[in-house]
Order: C-alpha cells, then structure tokens, then sequence
C-alpha cells in the first residue's frame, strides 16, 4: 500500500506512548529574583533537538498544538480513553511475564486491577477521573471497556504462539543531519530467519482506508529509526486495533523509510522556522474537539501564552541560556 504522507494525526486514546518529559518550565519565584540579581531577562528560542512520532503529528495536524505542548508545556487533563489505553497496554506488556500456555484471557483479565493500581500510583493524576463517581460504577465500566479490550486482542493474535523479542522497547537514532528520533515500541518480534516484525497495539479503531497512511507514518517512523540504529529494515510493521478488531499491516521497502526521513527532515525545518519566528499557526480540524488548549487558541476567542517565553539566562556568565526548545 502506498499513499501520501499527509495528515497524519494522531487521535486520543491512540494509544502511543508518550516519550518526551514533562518537563515543566521553571517560574522564577519572587524569592529566587532577589537573591539572583544577575539574572537577566532573555527571550531565546532554541530549536528541536528531537521528534517523536507523537510530537510530529501534532505539528502536522496544528503548530500551535505543538506549540502549547512542547514549548508552552500547558497542561492537560487525563482522558478515560488515553488512561485505558495505558492500562491495556500495561496489561498486553505484562502478559508475557507468564509462560506461553499460561497467557489466556482470563489471565490477562486477572492483571487488570493490579496495573490500575500501578497506574494509579505512578500517574496520580489519573485518580481524578473518577472522583465524581462515589459508587464507583463508572469506574467498574470503564474497566469493563478495558477487560473487552483485552479480550478482543485474543481474536486477532495468539499470545501463547509469540516470544517478544522487545516489549515497551525505548528507541532512539541520530540522523546524519543531527536530528534526533526517539520513541517507545509496544513490541518487536524477530523470526528465526531474523526478519523483524514491529507491533503496536491501538485501542481505538482501525481507520478508514483514506486515513491509513496517517497511521502507518508511526510506524515508518520507528522502521526508520530500528534501520538507523540496526542497519536492519523491519520486514512487517503492524497495527493491531482492539477497538475495531482489525490488523493493518504494511511491509515496508527502502524507499518507504528514505521517504519519512526527507519528510521529518521538512518537519524538522519548519519546526525550527516556526520556533524562531514565532509563527505557530492554528489550523483548525475537527480534531480541535479532542484539544485541551481551546482557552488559549484564537481559533476559539482565546490568548496564547506570550512568545518567546520569557527564559532566565545563565548567571555563570557562560553564554548558556534558558532552554525554551521543543522536545
Ligand atoms: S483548538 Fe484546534 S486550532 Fe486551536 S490549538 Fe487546538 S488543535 Fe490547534
């Protein structure tokens, strides 16, 4: 299959893991300006070190949704589809801990409670879902949703047949142009031939065929960075939708991964651009639904925050500046 690389977006509760830091820009406190009067105001935009695949899709789909989360770092409230997604991908990782003939659905199922509490305390955030819901029967069908999820994933692969080679494999290459990829794959599998299969799990569903191309850039994206980094082109790349039951796969070529570096390269370009000039455009989809930050956008009657962000430069006198880059 080969279509255009255009619009490629991702949508909530895709669920890719996120890889860039939240890292939230410091606040100068009242105290901290006093005791550091050689301090100064600098107004510096640095530009993209990195991208993840997540990162380039917001820029495709809105610069200033890019803007607001990797420069602006505004923050967004978890969402049941995202938080499930996590869960179920926890779930679908931790399974194969267990010996083949023991990765059942019941078993998969009997993980469910022990990964939300695991989430619950890594992420505490996610408690305030449901903290309008006293009775907790939301939160007993929003498991409900997770356990269909995980049982659905049973029709398409057959875990007890597959050794992983990778779960949750953290990636991350240098392209010769000094652009730094990075991201998390749900699962590598290697054939005894040595043939490499990428898999990510998805649990929303499988995208009409117009829109596939959006989602098989995630996964040129991690086949170009496992070609960087192994000299080895991934021979399958799939994606399983457990919202849908559907698997989409594509097998990529040579071409298909010289094509999503020139086109991240462009990316990277206009990413920069944009950081120093400050124009991060709105571009208002259907997707803006699904957009935490309509307060600040103009598209909505709302204010961005002020650009450049006001950074602190370094005092040591080094010439170092305050970060303001986007991941
Ligand atoms: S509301 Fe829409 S146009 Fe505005 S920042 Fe969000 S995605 Fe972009």
């Amino acid at each position: 299959m080969e279509t255009s690389t255009e619009g490629a977006a991702e949508t909530p509760g895709g669920g890719i893991a996120e890889v860039d830091p939240p890292v939230p820009d410091e606040q100068a406190t009242t105290r901290e300006a006093a005791a550091t009067a050689a301090v100064v105001e600098a107004r510096v935009a640095i530009a993209p070190a990195s991208l993840s695949p997540s990162r380039a899709s917001d820029f495709m789909q809105c610069p200033l949704l890019y803007r607001f989360r990797v420069i602006d770092r505004l923050p967004e409230k978890p969402s049941e589809a995202a938080t499930r997604g996590t869960l179920v991908h926890a779930v679908l990782e931790r399974l194969f801990d267990a010996p083949a003939a023991e990765r059942t659905p019941p078993r998969a199922k009997s993980l469910i409670p022990g990964q939300w509490d695991r989430l619950r305390e890594t992420r505490p955030e996610v408690v305030e879902l449901f903290a309008d819901d006293p009775e907790g029967e939301r939160l007993a069908r929003w498991l409900g949703e997770a356990e269909q999820l995980v049982e659905r994933w049973f029709g398409l692969e057959d875990p007890t047949r597959l050794e992983p080679a990778e779960r949750e494999l953290f990636v991350e290459a240098v392209l010769d142009s000094g652009l730094k990829l990075r991201g998390i794959i749900d699962r590598v599998d290697v054939a005894p031939t040595g043939d490499v299969r990428i898999v990510d799990y998805k649990t929303g569903k499988a995208p009409r065929p117009e829109y596939a191309e959006g989602a098989l850039f995630q996964m040129k994206f991690y086949a170009l960075v496992v070609w960087r980094l192994k000299n080895v082109i991934p021979r399958r790349l799939q994606l399983v939708y457990l919202g849908s039951g559907d698997v989409l796969t594509y097998d990529p070529v040579l071409a298909d991964l010289e094509r999503v570096e020139r086109k991240l390269l462009a990316l990277w370009e206009a990413i920069r651009e944009a950081t120093e000039t400050g124009d991060w455009r709105p571009r208002p989809t259907k997707l803006c639904g699904w957009c935490d930050h309509q307060a600040h956008c103009p598209e909505f009657g709302g204010t961005p925050p002020p650009y450049p962000l006001a950074v602190r430069a370094a005092e040591s006198g080094d010439g170092s500046q305050g970060r303001m880059g986007p991941d």
